[in-house]
């Protein structure tokens, strides 16, 4: 755009940065070595944390890494993933390029799952189910009750992928995922979480599953290669265990900025749909596209999205007061 000043708000990471106890640590690796193969160390300390026998946790570059591990672990030509719409890009197209064809049921007219749809497509019991909760791109949650639906609803026929990509941002009424999925003996599940997010760690790339059974694991290990997570990776994920305060002060500072800007929006007239994220899902009742084309020619980068029937929504993360505040003004002149 040829801009000096750039707000990138189109990735969801985190606009305050990285813990610098990670930054500290990555300083101190010897990249002459290669790193430890299966991450061994992150996984046990993850195992401490979240009191999940290491043989049931996995690493990977990156969630998304795993979302292609799942996919080429579980499908063959003509199997049934199904999933949610407006989706995370991955869950569809990682089951496409496994050849399986993909069932997408469309959220509520007023942006909740559809749990009645949901639960008769899982009847029908397909090889997967990926779901994110909080949605990527929409910003809902699953409460208890809707996350126990599902879980009802699923036979053991399916693999249940719960993308908990933003899980440490959610409001404390919402359902720990992982702690839920762990009560259900009789479903076979994956719990995906990323450091990419609300760790601040994203251009890293490191992030885990938690599955229901060590076999499970132990299936999608043997889709990875061994030396998948860099050695820099891992040291970091493991300091910035060590400073979860810096992490909850961070989001604690996310969710002040998104209800500035939230409440900023909504005076000027834009839908917005209640987020439990780093991001905002908007309404612009004129192509999203379009909107983003001259939002860029401003140096602001923002998400307008592809899937039929939400060609006039675009995704925003939420990034520092002034980057918001810069986004808030040029929309307000783009919408014009
Ligand atoms: C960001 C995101 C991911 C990917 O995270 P990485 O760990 O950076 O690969 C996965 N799922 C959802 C829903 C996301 O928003």
């Amino acid at each position: 755009s040829g801009q000096d000043r750039i707000a990138a708000l189109a990735s969801n990471e985190n606009p305050f940065g990285t813990s610098p106890r990670a930054l500290q640590a990555l300083a101190r690796i010897t990249p002459a070595r290669y790193s430890e193969a299966a991450s061994p160390s992150v996984v046990s300390r993850l195992s401490e944390k979240l009191k999940i026998a290491a043989s049931r946790i996995v690493c990977g570059n990156g969630s998304e890494e795993l979302i292609g591990a799942i996919c080429r672990a579980y499908l063959e030509e003509g199997d049934t993933v199904l999933t949610v719409t407006p989706c995370f890009g991955l869950h569809e197209i990682d089951s496409l390029a496994a050849g399986a064809k993909v069932i997408k049921v469309p959220m509520t007219g007023n942006f909740k799952f559809d749990i009645e749809r949901l639960s008769a497509e899982l009847h029908k019991q397909p090889k997967i189910f990926f779901i994110s909760s909080p949605s990527n791109p929409v910003g809902t949650t699953l409460n208890h009750q809707e996350l126990q639906q599902l879980l009802d609803a699923t036979t053991p026929n399916t693999l249940f992928v719960f993308d908990e990509a933003y899980f440490e941002m959610i409001d404390s009424d919402f359902p720990d995922g992982l702690v839920e999925l762990t009560r259900r003996n009789d479903v076979s599940w994956i719990d995906l979480r990323t450091f990419s997010k609300a760790y601040g760690l994203a251009g890293l790339r490191i992030g885990y599953g938690a599955c229901s059974n060590p076999q499970i694991a132990q299936n999608i290990r043997q889709c990875l290669s061994p030396f998948n997570v860099n050695s820099g990776a891992q040291a970091a994920a493991i300091a910035a265990l060590d400073d979860e305060s810096w992490m909850h002060n961070s989001v604690k500072n996310i969710i002040d900025e998104r209800q500035v800007l939230s409440d900023h929006l909504i005076n000027i007239g834009i839908r917005v749909i209640p987020s439990q994220t780093n991001f905002l899902f908007l309404d612009l009742r004129t192509d999203a596209s379009v909107v983003a084309q001259s939002l860029l020619k401003k140096g602001i980068i923002v998400k307008p999205w592809k899937e039929t029937g939400y060609t006039n929504f675009l995704r925003v993360s939420i990034g520092t007061r002034k980057d918001n505040e810069f986004f808030a003004r040029e929309i307000a002149v783009a919408l014009q």
